[in-house]
């Protein structure tokens, strides 16, 4: 048996191709596009390759990108200052600061200085505390990109053993409260977990973000399973891998998603749909 192979590019270019047009739509009644304001503090490269990323796909859909390149040692009261000042900003409807910040600045401090209604990125958390009362707002990106997966490929979630690995405030945690939300019954694992292997089999939908290449193999799936791997790992020949071991998981699932091509393009892409949700929020005022 071979999985029926999850296209995250594709979907991710369809809703791209959305948002673009409704960012054309937006203009051609006379409203403002929309626009988002991405804030790097250091250089570091990874960040570096996903904040171009994200300017590159707004400038794709229409959006405008303001760019807020700071120094590593920027004070975080600067930080703060500047989230002040775009909150107030009638241009701007979005607002991510790329983490991981430098050690000298406290992350939470930074996301609850967001305005709720420009928390593109869904961390706060009131933003997650809508979530979790079953009435979201703006919903955190790769959880959000991967409930728009499965809703392309129209799998029946509701009634399903869904397994989550990794606890994260950014992808397991939301990830937990959008598949309960779909009607899944949801253990949450992580470190701590006793006996994942029984929790893993028994799993109708499995999605692994953990940070550990191929640490789920194909063997321990239960068959026919949806297996979404939101790890993205580099190895040292360069190459990226996810959490699940894709060669053996593909002969056992029923569905998967690749890495690189699966999930790591929704996110992006969902970045740009919550940054279009914001902008409407301005629109009845
Ligand atoms: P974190 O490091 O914040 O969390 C990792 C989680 O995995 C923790 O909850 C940890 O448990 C758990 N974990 C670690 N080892 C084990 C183990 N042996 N058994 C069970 N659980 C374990 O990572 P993130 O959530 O930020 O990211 C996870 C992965 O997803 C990374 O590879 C990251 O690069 C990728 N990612 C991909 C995105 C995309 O767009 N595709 C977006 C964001 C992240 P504990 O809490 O107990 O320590």
């Amino acid at each position: 048996m071979s999985a029926t192979l999850i296209d995250g590019k594709a979907a991710a270019a369809r809703l791209r191709l959305q948002v673009a047009e409704a960012i054309t739509a937006r203009c051609a009644s006379g409203k403002p596009a929309a626009g988002l304001a991405v804030i790097q503090v250091g250089h570091d490269p990874a960040s570096s390759v996903y904040v171009a990323s994200k300017r590159r796909a707004c400038e794709e859909v229409g959006i405008t990108s303001f760019a807020y390149d700071l120094d590593a040692n920027c004070p975080q009261d600067e930080l703060l200052a500047l989230i002040d000042k775009l909150n107030l900003d009638s241009r701007i409807h979005g607002i991510l600061v790329q983490l991981p910040l430098p050690a000298h600045i406290d992350g939470n401090a930074v996301i609850e200085r967001i305005a709720v209604t420009k928390d593109v990125d869904g961390f706060h958390p009131y933003n997650l505390g809508r979530l979790a009362q079953r009435r979201p707002l703006l919903r955190p990106c790769t959880p959000r990109g991967v409930m728009t997966l499965l809703e392309n490929y129209q799998i029946p979630l509701a009634g399903m053993d869904a397994v989550v690995i990794g606890q994260s405030n950014i992808v397991g945690r939301p990830m937990l409260l959008e598949l309960m939300q779909a009607g899944c019954t949801v253990t949450l694992c992580h470190s701590r977990s006793r006996d994942l292997t029984t929790k893993i089999a028994a799993a109708d939908l499995l999605v692994a973000a953990i940070g550990q290449p191929a640490f789920i193999r194909g063997e321990s799936l239960k068959a026919g399973a949806v297996v979404i791997d939101v790890g993205i790992n580099r190895l040292p020949d360069g190459k990226l891998c996810g959490d699940v071991d894709f060669a053996t998981a593909v002969q056992r699932a029923g569905w998967i998603t690749p890495v690189p091509g699966g999930v790591g393009p929704m996110t992006v892409a969902t970045l740009m749909q919550n940054t279009l949700q914001a902008a409407t929020f301005t629109d009845s005022k």
